[in-house]
């Protein structure tokens, strides 16, 4: 088992001296109308107390948002803290986790500080479930719209492969809000779901660390056991629950907006002669030559990407958050300086 966790590149520091950081995948419109109020309300006096050692304010308002059980909800200091823990839940060193490849980075890393190893399927497989299912692994993890490729599953091919899984399927949906197939239905029909979602992405509260899982109330337990308590602080906790309830036509909107920029950026990629995958995140993930190069030539105009060198199918890429259309203009501007 290795003993640090090796963060992929912009977790080492963020985006120095660039102007537009487009690198992270996390709302560029910044945080939802809310955090203002929440901020200047007067909390001072409950910050002195412990909040619920398991968020029951937030998994309430969580449960009506989703319209599901309170018991039925998992809270944790951003999903990824909740990914860790479903991981030591369900998995005994020695084991597997199945998942795509490419796929969220974190879990490489997620996975090897609980000593399991990835059994990898490639993302351009003919038959996705059917490699899942030969995996036979104790634990898959599906990310849906996928991270770093924006590529969603269909409702049918994550069906089957929960139907025919041999454990635990984590469906990991942080960018659920820019589009795929929610499959939060599948909770009624299956006990073998754990579905995680985040406040830091659509929701626009990244530094706030707030996540959280759907699942049945037996699932949830195990994981809460392995998470455990005072994860979500009381700050966080309040502000997650105001964007709740105030903020999710705001959240809408910014996401309906990441939409149509999506479509004009990945126009204006095509005309340039770099065409994106097709995308249904608040990013694109574009082939390049030499990713890394590009990296840094954006990044000395002032405009942060992520690089990605050989990924399994695409080779090198650059991954681009969409945010508001002047920053995806000056991110063509300095992509097309780099590219000539
Ligand atoms: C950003 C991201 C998350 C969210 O992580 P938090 O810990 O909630 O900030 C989870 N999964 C994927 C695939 C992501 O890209």
């Amino acid at each position: 088992m290795s003993g640090t966790v090796s963060l992929p590149g912009r977790y080492d520091e963020v985006a120095p001296g660039c102007s537009i950081d487009l690198s992270d995948n996390t709302n560029l419109w910044g945080p939802p109308p809310s955090v203002v109020r929440v901020m200047a309300s007067g909390l001072t006096g409950s910050l002195a107390r412990y909040p619920s050692a398991y968020s029951n304010d937030l998994k309430r308002a969580i449960a009506k948002y989703a319209e599901v059980e309170a018991t039925m909800v998992a809270t944790g200091c951003g999903s990824d803290d909740i990914l860790d823990s479903a991981l030591r839940a369900f998995g005994e060193p020695g084991g597997t986790v199945a998942m795509l490849d490419p796929t969220f980075s974190m879990m490489r890393s997620f996975a090897s500080l609980s000593g399991l190893a990835i059994a990898p399927v490639r993302s351009d497989e003919p038959d996705i479930p059917l490699a899942f299912r030969s995996k036979a692994a104790r634990i898959t993890y599906l990310c849906s719209p996928n991270n770093p490729t924006g590529a969603a599953l269909s409702a049918q091919v994550i069906e089957s492969i929960v139907a025919h899984a041999s454990g635990i399927v984590v469906i990991d949906e942080a960018y659920i809000d820019f589009g795929g197939v929610a499959s939060i239905a599948l909770l009624e029909r299956y006990e073998n779901v754990l579905i995680t979602r985040t406040f830091s992405k659509a929701f626009g509260l990244a530094g706030f660390r707030v996540g959280y899982a759907l699942g049945s109330s037996d699932v949830i337990h195990r994981v809460e056991a392995a998470r455990g308590p005072y994860k979500v602080s009381a700050l966080s906790e309040r502000v997650a629950i105001d964007a709740l309830t105030s903020d999710t036509s705001w959240v809408a909107e910014r996401a309906a907006e990441v939409l149509g920029n999506r479509k004009r950026l990945a126009l204006e990629l095509s005309i340039l002669g770099c065409p994106p995958l097709e995308s249904s995140a608040n990013f694109v993930l574009v082939p390049v030559r030499d990713a890394i190069r590009v990296e840094e030539g954006m990044r000395s105009r002032s405009v942060a990407v992520r690089a990605f060198t050989g990924l399994t199918g695409i080779g090198d890429a650059v991954r681009i958050t969409v945010g508001p259309w002047d920053a995806m203009e000056r991110c063509i501007t300095a992509l097309s300086e780099v590219l000539q």
